[in-house]
């Protein structure tokens, strides 16, 4: 018999109740009891949904980051909310998020820093590390969950981080070594092994996803030492590997004297082999069939045929899982009214995928005919999403075969380019600009609401999104900003907005995926050849255009954002989508240019975050992204200046990538850096122009003037003044007009002192 279990469950609820018990906590609005209740009724529900699989994950419900969980189950928690009133859980949550309820309005402490959890779109809080930190075990939190899952008599396998990438995830302040602190972490993992097996676990999923990244000598040899004194504790160890293949990790990985291990059969089907023979004859293999990382149906019987011959190998050996947790796809298809049947029926979400899950495993347990109704149903769904004319277009087919070199290619060099613009555009030294939003208000937010709710007809809306733009114009004149931008009143969201407009996406009404906290994002759904029926936003920049006569800059999202900030398709390379979305958006600069609007920005937010887990691969992902940008952008005059944006601060192993884009100018992220990641492009010999932000738009401080000069003097000890920008660091969206007019009047003052000076 095959084991069938899952690494863990969406715990933000299908309705996201946890977002709304958490924020209406933080608000006040619920007590303490009354969020803890919601978190339990969550816990329950979601092991009812699990409760046909063998061994249920226990201990991934979190009430805000799983990683954030592991730090003060280790003790290891800031001195800065150690001495602080009230409960852990407060404490917890002034660590997420800089205060707790009890905190009211103040701002007390600082949050803990956040990042990126490997290639996902899911936020951890880093671990806070320094040669000082000590670890004490407070299992509560865990052996509590542990006690509701018993008493619901739930298989209850606990789920953990291991200890070598809970290092690796942390952040020094003192850039001690992290492995140095090794030693010291593994009594409190021991003492926690034992404390699950004394409640009666039998397994324990030990995650470590670092196994799929490139680890050195050094970390390689700590896994080896960190295993063997594990092996005291009591439990058996099923040590989870997820996101990518093993490679050069998977001797290694077979080395451990672990009872079993998890795998990635998405990415990781060709290492099954390898690890068939490398395995101890006793130790388990769990395979992730499933893909946790998508929301498309499994096919079924090509994954049988590669599986059963595995399963006769290993008989109970094998188990089953999803490859990864799904915390990283939404909860329940079966929520949504408003998709397209047709296309709805090619999907599947957690439930759905826990359901494929146990197809499998009787398929594999008594054979394909007794689940036969249900493989034919599979089948079916599978083949039309093959064959589908939603999905195949042979018009994009072709232009995706017809690209080539000269598309990406603009008609002169960036020296002679500069040239013909500075003539058109005639911008003084420093020109300023903003990176396009200005503040969402209320009424923006309601009359979108209304208009999607049909209570708002087309005439009006219009007439409303043109005052807002006409209110956009106004205060830039006021403030004398030389590149002005309509303010993206009409756009709820930078990809949802052209995704709506292009064939090929689909939306969900609740397909939420945590991002961090309680925060979720609903990634449009790639699923067709991808076109661009009508021009998506020309209209509303000719209409900024004609109310003044600076220059508009017209605004566009990139397609590598637009890919990576969506579900994509798997029946394709990436690097297909994306040139498809290229193309589209090239059409868009075309007759932007056409309607005469003389810069064009297409902002690439989520270019870096695009970059693959090993860096051996990131040459590959880089030349089809940056490629698809110069495909998007290139196509235009000389005298036609492109700029691009991204908000991140880190550019120093990826400069000779943004470089070869070619944007005319670039704005970035670089207040809180104090121009130091500057030095990158420095180095580089940046050609073209930058803008590096001066302000941090994440704060409601209002910079001040001088600080604003001094920045653009640290700035232009590294990149020529000719080649600067003033501007923020990114879009105004979130701030309110009231802080965003005196910071932007600092900032035009700044710009004049730094002309007057040159
Ligand atoms: N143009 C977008 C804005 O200003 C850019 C947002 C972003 O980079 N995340 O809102
Ligand atoms: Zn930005």
């Amino acid at each position: 018999m095959v084991t069938t279990h899952n690494l863990g469950f969406p715990r933000i609820g299908a309705k996201r109740e946890l977002k709304f018990a958490l924020e209406n906590y933080w608000k006040g609005d619920v007590t303490l009891d009354q969020l803890a209740e919601t978190g339990a009724q969550l816990r329950q529900r979601h092991w009812q949904n699990q409760s046909a699989l063998d061994l249920v994950p226990v201990g991934d419900f979190s009430f805000y980051d799983q990683v954030l969980d592991m730090s003060f189950l280790l003790g290891n928690i800031p001195d800065r909310v150690r001495h602080l009133d009230g409960n852990t859980l407060d404490n917890y949550f002034r660590v997420a998020r800089g205060r707790s309820a009890q905190d009211s309005s103040c701002s007390c402490v600082h949050a803990g820093e956040m990042t990126k959890w490997f290639d996902t779109n899911y936020h951890y809080i880093v671990p806070e590390l320094s040669a000082e930190t000590e670890f004490s075990l407070d299992a509560s939190r865990l052996l509590a969950q542990l006690a509701q899952a018993r008493q619901l008599k739930v298989s209850a396998k606990p789920v953990i981080i291991g200890p070598l990438t809970y290092l690796w995830l942390g952040k020094t302040r003192d850039a001690s070594d992290k492995l140095a602190l090794l030693p010291r972490l593994l009594p409190a993992y021991i003492t926690l092994l034992n404390q699950l097996a004394e409640q009666g676990c039998e397994w324990v999923q030990i995650d470590e996803p670092i196994l799929v990244t490139e680890l050195d000598a050094s970390w390689q040899q700590a896994f080896i030492a960190a295993y063997d004194a594990l092996q005291a504790g009591s439990a058996k160890l099923l040590l989870a590997t997820y996101f990518g293949q093993l490679k050069d990790n998977l001797p290694l990985l077979c080395k451990l004297p672990v009872q079993g291990i998890h795998i990635d059969a998405i990415n990781g089907q060709d290492e099954i082999g390898q690890l068939i023979q490398q395995l101890p004859a006793d130790t388990v293999l769990s395979l992730g069939v499933i893909n946790g990382r998508n929301i498309w149906k499994t096919d079924l019987h090509a994954t049988l045929e590669w599986l059963e011959p595995v399963h006769r190998l290993l008989q109970t050996r094998l188990w089953i899982a999803p490859s990864c947790s799904l915390l990283h796809v939404p909860v329940d298809l079966s929520s949504e009214q408003k998709l397209d049947s047709r296309i709805q029926y090619w999907l599947a979400f957690a439930l759905q995928k826990l359901d494929e899950l146990q197809i499998l495993a009787k398929a594999l347990n008594n054979g394909r005919v007794s689940v036969q109704e249900e493989l034919i149903a599979n089948h079916v769904a599978i083949e039309r999403r093959r064959t589908s004319s939603l999905v195949h277009n042979p018009a994009v087919k072709a232009a995706i075969a017809k690209i080539d070199a000269t598309l990406g290619k603009r008609n002169s060099a960036y020296e002679q380019r500069a040239i013909k613009q500075s003539a058109l555009l005639k911008l003084p030294d420093y020109p300023t600009t903003t990176i396009g939003s200005f503040p969402q208000t209320t009424e923006i937010r309601q009359a979108r609401n209304q208009f999607r709710l049909g209570n708002l007809d087309e005439v009006a809306y219009k007439a409303l999104m043109q005052n807002e733009i006409a209110r956009c114009v106004r205060e830039q004149e006021a403030l004398g900003l030389d590149v002005f931008v309509h303010g993206e009143a009409e756009r709820n969201d930078m990809v949802e907005y052209f995704g709506e407009q292009l064939e090929g996406y689909a939306f969900s009404q609740f397909g939420w995926v945590q991002s961090y906290g309680s925060r979720c994002v609903k990634p449009p759904i790639l699923f067709g050849d991808i076109s661009r029926p009508k021009a998506m936003t020309v209209e509303w920049i000719k209409y900024a255009q004609s109310l003044t006569d600076k220059p508009m800059k017209g605004m566009l999202t990139g397609p590598v954002t637009i890919l990576n900030w969506s579900f994509v398709r798997d029946d394709q390379p990436r690097s297909v989508s994306c040139y498809q979305l290229a193309l589209a958006i090239r059409e868009e600069v075309l007759d932007l240019e056409q309607a005469g609007v003389r810069v064009i920005q297409i902002d690439e937010a989520a270019l870096r975050e695009g970059l693959p887990l090993r860096r051996s691969q990131w040459s590959e992902y880089l030349q089809w992204a940056v490629e698809s940008f110069r495909i998007t952008a290139n196509g235009v005059q000389d005298e036609t200046q492109i700029h691009t944006h991204m908000c991140y601060s880190e550019f120093n192993d990826i400069i000779a990538s943004i470089a070869n884009m070619d944007a005319d100018v670039i704005t970035i992220e670089t207040s809180r850096s104090a121009m130091e990641l500057l030095d990158a492009f420095d180095d580089f010999n940046y050609p073209n122009q930058i803008g590096p932000g001066v302000y941090d738009i994440h704060s409601p401080n209002i910079p001040n003037q001088e600080h604003i000069v001094q920045l653009m003097r640290k700035a232009a000890e590294r990149i020529p003044a000719q080649r600067l920008w003033v501007n923020p660091d990114c879009g105004l969206k979130t701030r309110a007009w009231e802080e965003v007019i005196p910071a932007l009047k600092n900032m035009v003052a700044a710009a004049r002192v730094l002309r007057a000076a040159a």
